[in-house]
């Protein structure tokens, strides 16, 4: 649903010239360099990136599903590290309090993180709980603090969390059920920084999205009042992360549409300048096929992402069309790349150019947020149910 085509168009064009003059020309020094430099986050909270999807009455643009997947196409035409930089506020770290937060925690932390003035990141995986979320080991118990106030004592290690070396903000979704696996008896809390026991690990080494800081959250006896609770209410965490999730996968699937649009431009322009044979290698029938073949899938992917987003904001129920939206999308964008890669040839194995680096990045969009195989597994299960 567009609620405002004027307003959209603005917010557009303002993405658009920000991809065009300001991430793009620096994306190959952050992928060297590790580093998105400070000025260029300064300019994602002037141009209100952190907080598209945050409702207006907490300080965001309160875009809908639609809006904001048409928004996530266009920023994410740009390396993705650049969106990962404001993407939990406006996604994953932000979603499951707009959806189940009480009114004081949502004034509490939705306004800073709206304006970007702090960084959510939203700690669910852990190292024997990746697919299988509801296998948590991180545990919290009911325990006063040092002043006496009634509270929750978390022990337990988080890997693999987007922004954790840099975050303000922890939703840790933690066991307090006596059952020792399943969705029942997890509870999430909002954790910030500085809260004694709560440390962080150093960024990872990966394949891509060099810029984007991955790291370990580590829970050591970190103890939180009882207003620390998401919504309130133990035993709730697991329906609001995947509440969240639900969401952020028409977000994330949007987030592959960008860069397949990209590295598809990227490859006919290759296609026109390269010449062999004595001709452009676009000349070519056989090269001809991948460049129509990415064209359409990504025109398919496009489409079923928007219609989702449309439906979703009609009320409908979209759980697995979410997974099939993320699988999809994630997986054309994966094909496109490749043969992005192929039609650049021997300097599609080389450093330097962005299609190489763009391979790179886009290879997680398979990975996180549910592989493809759980997402497989999810459309197949609602099918043989027969639910929507
Ligand atoms: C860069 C990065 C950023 C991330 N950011 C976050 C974050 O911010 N917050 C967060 O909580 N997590 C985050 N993650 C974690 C991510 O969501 C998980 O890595 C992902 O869900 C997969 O879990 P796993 O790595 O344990 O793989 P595994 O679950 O061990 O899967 C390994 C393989 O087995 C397959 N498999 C597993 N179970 C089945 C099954 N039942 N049937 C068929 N195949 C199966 C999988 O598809 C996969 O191919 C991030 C990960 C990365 C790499």
């Amino acid at each position: 649903m567009i609620r405002d085509e004027k307003r959209l168009a603005a917010i557009l064009e303002a993405v658009r010239a920000f991809v065009r003059d300001e991430c793009i020309p620096i994306e190959e020094r952050v992928d060297l360099d590790d580093v998105l430099p400070e000025p260029v986050v300064d300019r994602m909270r002037a141009l209100g990136l952190f907080g598209h999807s945050i409702p207006e009455a907490y300080g965001g643009a309160g875009l809908t599903t639609e809006e904001l997947a048409l928004v996530n196409i266009e920023v994410s035409r740009a390396a993705p590290v650049f969106r990962a930089r404001f993407g939990g506020n406006t996604g994953i770290a932000s979603e499951a309090l707009i959806a189940d937060g009480l009114d004081a925690q949502k004034r509490a932390w939705l306004p800073r993180l709206a304006s970007g003035e702090i960084t959510g990141c939203f700690a669910l995986t852990e190292a024997e709980a990746g697919s299988d979320a509801t296998a948590l080991a991180t545990r919290a118990v009911p325990a006063r603090g040092a002043d006496g106030r009634a509270g929750w004592r978390i022990d337990g290690t988080k890997r693999y969390i987007t922004n954790a070396p840099i975050a303000d903000l922890f939703t840790v979704f933690a066991r307090t059920g006596d059952a020792a696996r399943g969705a029942a008896g997890i509870t999430a809390f909002l954790v910030p920084r500085g809260t004694p026991g709560l440390s962080t690990g150093p960024a990872y080494r990966k394949l891509g999205q060099h810029g984007s800081p991955v790291g370990e959250v580590r829970l050591d006896a970190c103890w939180v009042p009882d207003d620390a609770v998401l919504g309130g209410e133990p035993g709730e965490g697991f329906r609001s992360a995947m509440r969240a999730l639900n969401k952020q996968r028409i977000n994330l699937a949007a987030l592959c549409v960008g860069p397949a649009l990209r590295l598809l431009d990227e490859a006919v322009a290759h296609a026109r300048a390269r010449r062999q044979f004595g001709q452009p290698i676009g000349d070519f029938q056989l090269v001809q096929a991948m460049l129509a073949d990415s064209a359409t899938e990504i025109a398919a992917a496009r489409a079923l992402v928007l219609e989702t987003a449309r439906r979703r904001d009609a009320g409908e129920d979209v759980t697995k069309d979410v997974s099939m939206c993320k699988l999809f999308a994630s997986e054309t964008c994966g094909r496109v790349a490749d043969r992005a890669v192929q039609l650049l040839g021997g300097a599609g194995y080389l450093e330097g150019h962005p299609i190489v680096r763009l391979y790179r990045d886009v290879r997680l969009f398979r990975l996180y947020e549910g592989t493809s195989q759980i997402h497989q597994l999810n459309i197949a299960k609602h099918l043989l149910k027969g639910t929507p």
